[in-house]
């Protein structure tokens, strides 16, 4: 194996395993970057049908306990050549990363909709300058 974007001699169950060790890189990464080292993270790979309709991923947390599950759409779910997938997956970090930053707003139905376009707006932002240098 050359490199992780470089998976033609893995098998579906090996790039499972390596997108999940992916997330997790990334997650610790992105959780430092974000300030968010007093908080237990953990990933779920996910199947497409335990997530809700229209979305590649989802944040739960516990203010209190200060703990938060993050679901990402499991690699077999995904139609996306290897590396494409990887940096979609990591784009759902950062993106339900930058919601558990903002849990100490006040949130209502009326600002979910905005809370998404804000949210979409910054972790886009995060990712594409990760990936200038
Ligand atoms: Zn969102």
């Amino acid at each position: 194996m050359a490199g992780i974007a470089d998976s033609s001699c893995l098998n579906a169950k090996e790039q499972g395993q390596l997108a999940e060790r992916f997330v997790n890189e990334r997650l610790s990464v992105w959780s430092k970057r974000l300030n968010l080292e007093g908080w237990k993270i953990s990933v779920i790979m996910t199947r497409r049908d335990d997530l809700k309709t229209r979305t590649l991923g989802g944040i739960r947390w516990d203010k209190d306990k200060k703990s938060a599950v993050i679901k990402v759409q499991d690699a077999s779910d995904y139609q996306l050549p290897f590396g494409e997938m990887l940096d979609d997956m990591e784009l759902t970090i950062v993106h339900e990363l930058v919601h558990l930053e903002l849990a100490s707003l006040p949130r209502s139905e009326a600002s979910r909709s905005s809370e998404e376009h804000a949210v979409n707006g910054i972790a886009g932002a995060l990712l594409s300058l990760d990936r200038q240098r």
